[in-house]
Parts: structure tokens; C-alpha cells; sequence
């Protein structure tokens, strides 16, 4: 039986790790919740699955949770340390780490160094601070088991060869709701548009990274540090259907892939029962159903995520986490109405640009410099012309 506290139970990925639950109770309990803002719907799953303590990020929730709490008894935490706390809990074995954005580097060190398992779904935390996480995860003996469908898969695979045969990870990604549109087109996106993902049903701020292909970007990244490879290891390929999760390629040319409906059920699962494999509760997966399965080489001019992405990764030091905090707040700006869909890439590429870099960076350091580059996209989109002039 694993012990969970589950950090962003209210968001996307979040509600599926409780259907997991649900499909699988003796295997699983909640021990721990955590959320921002949304109360109402914490002190709902409270009050379903009897956690022994809450988390609320956001303190002026805390009325609104008590509001709602019913009968609910286990403790309530709020502020900035209500998840690092959480998640170091003695009565979890297994911290899901389902936060969105860099709300997820503090409180997955925190349950690293508290001995927990982890399943990490917020790609972010290994964007920002994937050297010290890996570092800390290995002297303190701990796992972290993908979530990300695409990890899940790559995890899978790999497990046929060893590193040394390895010859390149295939990473494949849909290529989002604009594969096939006019980039002369790309200034009049709509926030509905960006927000109408082909395949999956997800969080706003990674359905933005998917259609900018950020996310993409950050799965490099993500499994740079995951798998200990290097980044010209890994190619991107596309593949609108999202039934190959991912591929590795071994020395001897042999592909292995992993597939699947796009359902993040499957990738939590595998997650949250490794090393065991059970019924799902999800519609199985058929073959003969595939009618059509395409690839194709992503185009760099429509996808600036990429070739940044790749810059950021040789320039080192604390760039990815300025690619990170520079997208968090280009994103922001951009469901906010404030900023077209292209600008989103020329703030992150300018922020990129202008930032002076720090070597070895700790944490404190990491955090400065994400709270830099996030003022750096705020005052940069507020200037006029400003866009026009970036790189
Ligand atoms: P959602 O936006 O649906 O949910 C985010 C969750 O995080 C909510 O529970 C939210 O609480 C909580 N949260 C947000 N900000 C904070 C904060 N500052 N402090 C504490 N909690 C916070 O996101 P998703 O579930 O889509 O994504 C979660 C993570 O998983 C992301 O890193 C994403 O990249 C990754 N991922 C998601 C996939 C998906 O299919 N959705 C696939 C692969 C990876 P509240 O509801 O109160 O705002
Ligand atoms: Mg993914």
C-alpha cells in the first residue's frame, strides 16, 4: 500500500491521479491534498478521501476552505510553506508532485529531503533546478518515476537495453493546434484557439506550452536530467496522433516505442503502482483501430521553441531557469489578452538575451533569477514597439 500526499489535486492531472486511486484503493491511499486557491473543490476531495492534512498555497483561501470543510477534521495548512511542509509528512511514502509551473521546485526538494518517492508531473521543477534536484534525489537514495506520458514512455523502453547501447531518444510531441497553419496567420491566434488542443485535455499554461511547443522544449530538458543523456541524443519528432508516446532508438537501429491513447491515466498509473502492472480503468488501447500513423520533422521557424530551447540547454547555468520564469509570465500575459501569440517566444527570447548568468547557482539563486526574468517579460511587454526590436 503507498501513502500519497498529492500536491495540485484540483488541477488536470491532479483529478486523474484521484481516479487512480479510486480504481485501485487497495493499492493506494491519501494521506495529503494540496492547492492553490481553489478551496471549495479541496474541501470536496477532503471530505471524499479523509486526508490526514490540507494544503491551501494561497492564504486567503483558508475562510473559503473552512467554509466548505463539512466534516472534514485533518489539519489545514496555508502560505508558502503549506506545501513544502506537506509533502514532507512522516505518513506518506509518495509525493505526487502536480503543480503547475516553478510552484514546484521548493516543495519536491523539501519531499526529497524528507526520503519520499516521487511522481513528478511538473516538468518545471527539473527546467529550473534539475541539477540539484538529481543531486539531492541520488544522496538521499530517492526515486522519481516520470509522469509526463512522454517520460513514461522513454522510462519504458529504455528498460530493454542498457545506457551504453543507447543511440538517440525519439521525443514526440502532436505539434499542437498549429502544425498546419499560416504563420503569416500567427498574430491574429485567439486564446480559444491556443487553448483547443488536438489530442489531450490539460491544464491552461501547458496547452499554451503545447501550441508554442515550450512544452517540448522543457521535455528536453526534463529528460536531460531524468535519463542522464545528452540533449543531441534526443530528437524531436512529430506525430499528430499521439498514439507513440515516445521511441529509443538502440545501437543495432532497433525502435522501441510505447503506445497508448492519449490518456494520462496510463502514465500515472504506470507511476504511482511501479514496479507493478494492473487493470486500468481507462478504455484499452487497439492496434487495428490506428488507422493512420504519421512523423514528421518539426519546422524550426514555426516551432522557435526548439532551436531556443537547445541554446539554452549548452548556455547552461541559470538560463533554463530563465526560459522557465520568462514563459510562466509570457504565458500569463498572453491568457490575460495582454500580449498576441507571437510575442509569447520573442519575451522568452528576449529575456534569454538580456540575462547575466550565474555558475552554480543555489536555490536562492534560482529563485532570483525567475523572479528577474518574470519582471524582465512584464516590463518588456508594457513597453511600446518593444516586441518589434526583440530577437
Ligand atoms: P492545472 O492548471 O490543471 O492544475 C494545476 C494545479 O496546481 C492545481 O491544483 C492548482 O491549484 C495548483 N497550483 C497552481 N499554482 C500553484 C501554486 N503557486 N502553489 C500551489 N499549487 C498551485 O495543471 P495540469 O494538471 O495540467 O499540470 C500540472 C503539471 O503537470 C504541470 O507542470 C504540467 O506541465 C504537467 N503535466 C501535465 C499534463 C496534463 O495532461 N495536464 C501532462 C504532462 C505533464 P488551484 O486549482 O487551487 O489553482
Ligand atoms: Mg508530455
Amino acid at each position: 500500500m503507498h501513502s500519497l500526499v498529492i500536491l495540485g489535486s484540483t488541477g488536470s492531472i491532479g483529478e486523474n491521479v484521484l481516479k487512480i486511486v479510486d480504481a485501485h484503493p487497495d493499492r493506494l491511499r491519501v494521506v495529503g491534498l494540496a492547492a492553490h486557491s481553489r478551496a471549495a473543490r479541496l474541501a470536496e476531495q477532503a471530505a471524499r478521501y479523509r486526508p490526514l492534512v490540507v494544503a491551501l498555497a494561497d492564504e486567503s483561501a483558508k475562510e473559503e476552505f473552512h467554509a466548505a470543510r463539512g466534516t472534514f477534521s485533518g489539519k489545514l495548512l496555508t502560505g508558502p510553506s503549506a506545501l513544502p511542509e506537506i509533502a514532507g509528512i512522516p505518513e506518506a511514502d509518495t509525493v505526487v508532485v502536480a503543480v503547475v509551473g516553478s510552484a514546484g521546485y521548493h516543495p519536491t526538494l523539501a519531499a526529497i529531503e524528507a526520503g519520499k518517492r516521487i511522481c513528478l508531473a511538473n516538468k518545471e521543477t527539473l527546467v529550473v533546478a534539475g541539477a540539484i534536484v538529481m543531486d539531492a534525489a541520488r544522496r538521499k537514495g530517492v526515486e522519481i518515476l516520470p509522469i509526463d506520458s512522454e517520460h513514461s514512455a522513454i522510462w519504458q523502453c529504455l528498460k530493454c537495453g542498457r545506457p551504453s547501447e543507447v543511440d538517440r531518444i525519439l521525443l514526440t510531441g502532436s505539434g499542437g493546434p498549429f502544425r498546419t497553419r499560416p504563420l503569416d496567420t500567427f498574430p491574429a491566434i485567439t486564446k480559444a484557439e491556443a487553448l483547443a488542443h488536438p489530442n489531450w485535455q490539460m491544464g491552461a499554461k501547458i496547452t499554451i506550452d503545447s501550441a508554442t511547443m515550450m512544452n517540448k522544449a522543457f521535455e528536453i530538458i526534463e529528460a536531460v536530467w531524468l535519463f542522464n543523456i545528452a540533449a543531441d541524443k534526443i530528437e524531436v519528432v512529430l506525430h499528430p496522433q499521439s498514439i507513440i508516446h515516445s521511441a529509443v532508438r538502440f545501437a543495432d537501429g532497433s525502435v522501441l516505442a510505447q503506445m497508448g491513447n492519449p490518456d494520462m491515466k496510463l502514465p500515472i498509473q504506470h507511476a504511482l503502482l511501479y514496479p507493478e502492472r494492473l487493470p486500468a480503468p481507462q478504455q484499452l488501447f487497439k492496434l487495428a483501430d490506428c488507422a493512420d500513423l504519421s512523423f514528421e520533422k518539426p519546422d524550426e521557424s514555426r516551432y522557435p521553441a526548439l532551436p531556443l530551447a537547445r541554446r539554452v540547454i549548452e548556455l547552461g547555468h541559470t538560463y533554463p531557469a530563465v526560459l522557465n520564469a520568462a514563459d510562466e509570465a509570457a504565458v500569463e500575459l498572453f491568457l490575460a489578452g495582454r500580449i498576441s501569440f507571437p510575442d509569447i517566444l520573442k519575451l522568452v527570447a528576449g529575456a534569454v538575451k538580456w540575462h547575466k548568468p550565474l555558475a552554480n547557482p543555489d536555490l536562492d539563486d534560482l529563485d532570483q533569477v525567475g523572479t528577474w526574468a518574470a519582471d524582465w517579460v512584464r516590463a518588456a511587454a508594457k513597453k511600446t514597439n518593444a516586441l518589434d526590436i526583440m530577437p
